[in-house]
C-alpha cells in the first residue's frame, strides 16, 4: 500500500483504514467478509465528504450522555471494529467508567485468541498514555477498571442462533446502555428487544441496525471514537425524547446532497 503512507495523497486517511484492516486480516483478526463491510462504509463515507455531519455529532453527544449516566454501560467489540480504533474506544470506556467486550459473528477460537491479545497489548499501552486532561495516577487507575470481556462467555443473547449468540453474563447481558459499533442487524434487534439501550455507529443509515437503534450515529467510526472522547469529559444529559427517525433522514438527505454535489 504505497500510498498509505503518502500523507499528500486525496485520500490517504481512507487509505490509511484499509490498510488497518489488510493488516488486520493478516494477522487472523478478521473474517473474510469483514472486507465487504468495511468497503460498504467508504462507499457511505465517500459520499458523505468524509466529515462528521452535524446530525452526527449530535448523536454523538447524546451516546456520550447516555454511556455517562448507565449504570452497566458496555462497549461491544468485533473484528473491524479492533482493527480501526481498539485504543480510542479503550479511553473512551475508561473516561465512562465501561467495560468492552470482543463479540464477533464468525466465533472461532482462533480469532477470539487473537482479538484478545490485540486487546490486553492495547489495554497496556493505552494505561501508559495519559491524556493531557488527567494525572498519570488518575488514569491508570481509569484504565485498569476497564474489565476486557470476551474469553469466556457464559450467557447467551436470546434470540440468536450458533456461537454468535455467545457473550457474558456479568458483560452484555448486564448492560443497561450498550455501544455496538458496526453491528449486524439481528444482533442489534435482539438486544433492542432485550429492552437495552442500544447505540449503534454505521456509515449507512439504510441499514437494519441503524434503523433498530435507540440512537445511531452515522459517521466513521474513527471520527466517532475521537468525538465521543471529547463528549464524555464534558457529557450532557441524555434526551428522553431523543427522535433517531429524524437522524436518520437527516443523514440519509446529507448523502444524497453529497451524491448530488459531486455528479
Ligand atoms: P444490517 O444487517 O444492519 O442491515 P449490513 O448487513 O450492511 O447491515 P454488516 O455488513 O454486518 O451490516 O455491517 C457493516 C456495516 O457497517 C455497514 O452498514 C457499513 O456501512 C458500516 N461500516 C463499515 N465500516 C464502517 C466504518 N469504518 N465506520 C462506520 N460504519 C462502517
Amino acid at each position: 500500500m504505497e500510498h498509505a503512507a503518502d500523507s499528500t495523497h486525496p485520500r490517504y486517511n481512507s487509505l490509511l483504514k484499509r490498510k488497518m484492516i489488510e493488516d488486520a486480516a493478516k494477522i487472523g483478526m478478521l473474517a473474510d467478509s469483514a472486507l465487504i463491510a468495511h468497503g460498504r462504509g467508504e462507499a457511505f463515507d465517500y459520499l458523505i465528504g468524509e466529515r462528521t455531519i452535524e446530525s452526527a455529532m449530535d448523536a454523538t453527544k447524546e451516546a456520550a450522555a447516555r454511556l455517562c449516566a448507565a449504570e452497566r454501560p458496555v462497549i461491544s467489540l468485533n473484528g473491524n471494529v479492533m482493527a480501526l480504533a481498539a485504543k480510542p474506544l479503550l479511553r473512551c470506556a475508561a473516561v465512562i467508567g465501561a467495560d468492552v467486550e470482543v463479540n464477533i459473528f464468525y466465533r472461532t477460537p482462533e480469532r477470539m485468541k487473537v482479538l484478545m491479545e490485540y486487546l490486553k497489548d492495547a489495554h497496556v499501552e493505552i494505561a501508559d498514555q495519559t491524556p493531557p486532561e488527567f494525572d498519570a495516577e488518575v488514569w491508570q487507575k481509569m484504565v485498569v477498571e476497564v474489565r476486557l470481556l470476551g474469553n469466556s462467555p457464559d450467557g447467551r443473547i436470546p434470540g440468536l442462533e450458533g456461537p454468535r449468540a455467545n457473550c457474558h453474563s456479568d458483560g452484555i447481558l448486564a448492560s443497561d446502555v450498550i455501544l455496538v459499533p458496526l453491528e449486524d442487524g439481528d444482533r442489534c434487534e435482539a438486544l433492542v428487544e432485550m429492552g437495552k439501550d442500544v447505540i449503534v455507529v454505521d456509515l449507512n443509515p439504510l441499514s437494519r441496525s441503524a434503523k433498530m437503534a435507540k440512537v445511531t450515529v452515522v459517521d466513521e467510526l474513527c471520527r466517532f471514537a475521537e468525538n465521543l472522547y471529547v463528549s464524555c469529559l464534558n457529557p450532557a444529559s441524555p434526551n428522553d425524547n431523543w427522535d433517531n427517525p429524524k437522524i436518520l433522514q437527516t443523514a440519509l438527505e446529507e448523502i444524497i446532497a453529497g451524491a448530488v454535489e459531486s455528479a
